[in-house]
Order: C-alpha cells, then structure tokens, then sequence
C-alpha cells in the first residue's frame, strides 16, 4: 500500500534526508554492520509491538536530557512489565558507544527494547532474551522553510487512544494508533495530524506535543489528556516560565485552537515548529508568533549550550 498525498503540500514538504551512510547499530552488547544488524523473527516486539523505545538526539556529541529519556524508558517498560536487561549506566554507555562508533555528533537515536523471542503466543513469560537496539542516524523532519514558514495539520478522526486500554504515556513499539492518524493527514495532504481523546478533547500530535498561546499564555493540555509525556515539551515550559510566561497545563478543545494566537508543536525530532492552518483555518495571522519564535530560538539556544 502507498500512503501517498493527493495534494502537493505534503509532498513538497517531504524533507530531503541527508545521504544515507551505513551506520553501525548495537545489538544486545555488540556492535554490528547495518546489513547483518537483524533481530528474530519470533521477538514479540516483532509479532506483538511488545516492548518499548525512546527517540533521542545528540548535539555537538553530547545526548540531550539522557537522564529524563532513561526514566521515561524505565516507566515504560515497568508499565508493561518488561525488566530491561542492563542498567540504566551500561545503556547510556551503550549510546555514547554507539555514536562514537558512527562518528556522530549531531543525530537522532532510537533506543529500543524488545520483549524476547518466544512461542507464536502472546504470554510474555514464555519468552527470553529482550533485545536492547540503538539506531542512531541523522535528522531531517521538515525542510527549513517549513521552520519559518510554519506548518498546515488537521484533526485526525482517529481519536488517541484510551488511557485505559493503552495509556499514550507508555511509549511502546505499538504505534498503530498513531500511523492510523498520520495515514489520514497524508491522505489530506499535510505532514501532522492533531489527535482528540475520546472524551474529544486535545490530547498531542501523532508524534509532538501541541501547545498554544492565547492572550500571552502558554496553553498544553495536561498528561492526563492522554498525552506523552514529552521531553521537549518539559524543556520548553520550564524555558516559556523562566523567561516569565505563564503556561497553563489546561484542557484544550479544538474551539481553543482555532481561536488560538499562536500554535506551534514540540518533539525531539522537530524540536519546536509553528503551527499556521489547522483544518484550513488560520491560526492568528497564518504566521509563526513571536512567543514560539522565541520560545523556538531559546530552545535551539539550550540544545546547542
Ligand atoms: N507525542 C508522541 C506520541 C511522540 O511520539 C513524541 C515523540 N517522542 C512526542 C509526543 C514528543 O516527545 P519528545 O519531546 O520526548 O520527543
């Protein structure tokens, strides 16, 4: 199946990804050649989106918030009751490993942790072996003219999923829920998607945190709108209230983001991007505010520090 855009917008902000070099990824204590880095057919993380990950980057050699990515990775896996199989030093050398052994100072690393091979049965006790993975690679979400001009998204009809089936604040190899939603923004033509909860509130993106500024508020709906707890998210609060904003963690609904002055979206990948059209509608003047370019500008700052 081809998931393509039938318009151009999509397509044209499809970003260029840098030559593609072969990097080397780590396996469960070793480092292999991308061609013979290969994992079991009968891993659960494979049959079932058993396990857990983390997306992660690295500027100028140093991996950004590695302590507040191995907690989120902790509680994800504690979650689903999966016992990662090294601790918490032996994965962050792992990482530093890795990106050395790659030459990377500037990348994005998957860090991932799989349940095990086992029987063609969902019990995850008759399985063995968790693999722990690190991918690392270069970044490139959007082209830059999207960072300057802001970007086009839609609601998506799928609705988030429900904390109490599959809470979005584990983040686990299961993603469905989100490419269901990311199909449907393609489909339209635009990269992102905004997702609603079930009780049709705004909870996040298929893979950003959403905020808003109204009247010089910062606005993101709480966690438990059924949102990821997001690194970049967490950052730009603490940098939006040091630099004397007040940010409210509030329940948002589709109405707040139409009337919303500013809208702009945080993830590790895209850091921080506007938001100027949600569902063909303008968002204040249709181009990026002041308060997400500096709060976009101070975030680079912090990152590049
Ligand atoms: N929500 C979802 C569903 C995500 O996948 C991500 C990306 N990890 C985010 C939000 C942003 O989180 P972070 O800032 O930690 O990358």
């Amino acid at each position: 199946m081809s998931v393509q855009s039938s318009s151009a917008r999509a397509s044209e902000s499809s970003a260029t990804p840098r030559e593609s070099k072969a990097f080397k990824v780590w396996i469960s204590g070793r480092l292999y050649e991308k061609e013979d880095a290969k994992i079991s057919v009968y891993d659960h993380g494979l049959l079932y989106g058993d396990g857990v990950f983390e997306g992660l980057r690295s500027y100028g050699g140093k991996v950004f918030r590695l302590e507040q990515h191995l907690t989120r990775l902790w509680n994800s896996a504690k979650a689903i009751l999966l016992e990662i199989p090294l601790s918490r030093e032996q994965v962050a050398r792992a990482i530093n490993e890795t990106l050395a052994a790659n030459g990377l100072q500037d990348g994005y690393i998957r860090l991932i942790v799989t349940r095990g091979s086992g029987s063609l049965g969902l019990d995850p006790n008759r399985t063995s072996n968790p693999q722990v993975i690190i991918i690392t690679d270069y970044i490139a979400v959007y082209p830059e003219e999207l960072y300057r001009q802001g970007l086009e998204i839609v609601t998506a009809g799928t609705m988030r999923n429900h904390p109490a089936a599959l809470n979005p604040r584990i983040k686990s190899l299961n993603y469905l829920n989100n490419i269901l939603a990311k199909i449907e923004c393609l489909q339209a033509g635009c990269m992102e998607a905004l997702m609603l909860n079930h009780k049709g509130e705004v909870s996040e993106c298929t893979a950003d945190n959403i905020f808003l500024v109204r009247d010089g508020v910062l606005l993101t709906p709480p966690v438990d709108a059924g949102v990821l707890e997001g690194i970049t998210r967490d950052a730009v609060i603490e940098l939006a209230r040091k630099s004397g904003l007040e940010v409210r963690e509030q329940t948002l609904t589709r109405h707040d983001v139409y009337i919303a002055d500013e809208c702009f979206l945080t993830g590790t990948a895209v850091e921080v991007i506007a938001v100027v059209k949600v569902d063909s509608r303008r968002i204040g003047p249709g181009t990026p505010g002041p308060i997400t370019c500096d709060l976009k500008e101070r975030f680079h700052k912090l990152t590049r520090s």
